[in-house]
C-alpha cells in the first residue's frame, strides 16, 4: 500500500496548477481575489455511490461532475477544488491512482479548474471521496438561485433526461426481467445510456449563459420532478409541467424506444423523470427572453426544451398533466402513486 506523501506527490501534485495551491506544500491554500465565490462540496462513498469494480475514470468523472453541476446551476465559473480521500487498501495502489488522477487531470483541463489542496487518510472501511469546489461569479455578478423563480415564466430543461437512469438499470439488471425493456436497443444505444450514467456531463457553459436570462435554476440530480418541485417550493411559485411536452421533447432516441416498448408508457415516462443522475439544468425564463436564449444556446450545441410554466403559488408546488391532459394524482411526500391510468 502506498504512503500518504507518495500518493500526494505522485498523483495529485500534478493537478495543483494554480499558484494559490502553493504547490501543495503548505498548511492551507491561499486565495487572493476580489470576486464573489460560491463553494460546494459533495461526497461519494464506496458501495453506495461507486463500487471497487467501477472504472477509476468513471469514479473520477462522477466526483467532479456532481460538484461542477452544482456550480453550473448557480451560473458561475468553476475555479479551484479540494480533494479529500479516505482511501482503503483496495484503492491505494499505483494502478488505480494513476488512472483516477489522469482522468482528473483531463477533466481539470477541460473545465479549466485547479486542485488547491485536500486531505489523505487511510481507512479499513469503505473508501470515501469528497470534493469541494469553488466557483467564481461572472463579470455580470449574477449568481443563479432556486428561491428567485417568478410566476408566468417558461420552465425549460436542457438536453435529455432519463438516459442515466436507464443506463443504470441496464448495468445492474442483468438477471432481471426488466432486461426485456431493453431488448430492442442496439448495443450502441445501450452503451450510450450506460455512458451517460458512468460519465455525466455537467452543463457549465449553459449555466453561465443563463445568468442573462433565467430567474432561477437548479441541476437535476435527484430527478427532474423532485428538483423542480423543490425549486418551486423554495421560490413560492407553482410549476405546471406537461407529460405531453415531456414525451415529445426531452428524451433521447434510446430512451424513447424504451418508453415505447414498455407496457405502460406513462409510468415509464414517470420513471425517466424521477430517476435522477441527469446533471442537466432546469430553469425558469420570462417569455419575452425565450427566443434569444434559444438562439444563444444553439450556438454552443445545447438543446433546451419547454416542459411547462410557472404560475402564482397554488396549493401544491408542482402539478403534472398526464398524456390525456388532466392532472396526475401525486402525493409528493410519498412520491408517486402508481395507481393512475
Ligand atoms: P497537514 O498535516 O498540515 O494537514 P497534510 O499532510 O494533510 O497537511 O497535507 C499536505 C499538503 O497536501 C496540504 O497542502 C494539503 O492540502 C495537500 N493534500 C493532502 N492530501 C491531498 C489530496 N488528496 N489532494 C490534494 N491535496 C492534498
Ligand atoms: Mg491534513
Amino acid at each position: 500500500m502506498l504512503k500518504e506523501f507518495e500518493i500526494i506527490n505522485k498523483y495529485f501534485k500534478k493537478l495543483a496548477t494554480s499558484k494559490y495551491a502553493l504547490g501543495l506544500t503548505d498548511d492551507c491554500a491561499f486565495i487572493e481575489e476580489s470576486k464573489s465565490f460560491v463553494i460546494n462540496t459533495d461526497t461519494l462513498i464506496e458501495n453506495g455511490h461507486f463500487f471497487s469494480k467501477d472504472e477509476p475514470e468513471s469514479i473520477a468523472t462522477k466526483v467532479l461532475a456532481v460538484n461542477l453541476s452544482d456550480i453550473a446551476a448557480m451560473g458561475t465559473i468553476p475555479k479551484y477544488w479540494l480533494l479529500n480521500l479516505s482511501i482503503n487498501q483496495y484503492f491505494a495502489k499505483a494502478s488505480w491512482l494513476t488512472r483516477f488522477s489522469e482522468k482528473l487531470l483531463e477533466l481539470q483541463n477541460k473545465y479549466n479548474i485547479s486542485l488547491i489542496g485536500g486531505d489523505t487518510t487511510f481507512t479499513k472501511g469503505p473508501m470515501v471521496i469528497s470534493v469541494t469546489l469553488l466557483g467564481k461569479s461572472l463579470s455580470n455578478k449574477r449568481v443563479l438561485k432556486k428561491t428567485t423563480a417568478l410566476p408566468n415564466q417558461i420552465v425549460y430543461v436542457s438536453n435529455n433526461i432519463g438516459d442515466a437512469y436507464f443506463g443504470y438499470k441496464i448495468l445492474y439488471s442483468k438477471y432481471n426481467l426488466q432486461q426485456d425493456l431493453y431488448k430492442n436497443l442496439t448495443i450502441k444505444q445501450k452503451d450510450s445510456l450506460v455512458r451517460q450514467y458512468k460519465y455525466p456531463i455537467p452543463q457549465v457553459e449553459l449555466g453561465q449563459i443563463l445568468t442573462k436570462y433565467a430567474s432561477a435554476c437548479t441541476d437535476v440530480s435527484d430527478g427532474l420532478v423532485k428538483d423542480l418541485e423543490k425549486l418551486c417550493q423554495l421560490a413560492g411559485v407553482s410549476g405546471v409541467i406537461s407529460l405531453q411536452d415531456i414525451y415529445k421533447n426531452i428524451f433521447s432516441d434510446s430512451v424513447l424506444k424504451v418508453i415505447q416498448e414498455s407496457s405502460n408508457i406513462q409510468e415509464t415516462i414517470i420513471q425517466a423523470i424521477t430517476g435522477g443522475d441527469d446533471y442537466q439544468l432546469v430553469f425558469c425564463v420570462p417569455k419575452n427572453k425565450a427566443a434569444m436564449l434559444k438562439q444563444e444556446v444553439t450556438k454552443i450545441g445545447v438543446q433546451i426544451h419547454k416542459i411547462g410554466e410557472t404560475t402564482p403559488k397554488k396549493q401544491l408546488p408542482l402539478y403534472i398533466t398526464n398524456l390525456q391532459g388532466s392532472n396526475l394524482p401525486i402525493n409528493f411526500n410519498k412520491g408517486f402513486e402508481h395507481s393512475f391510468n
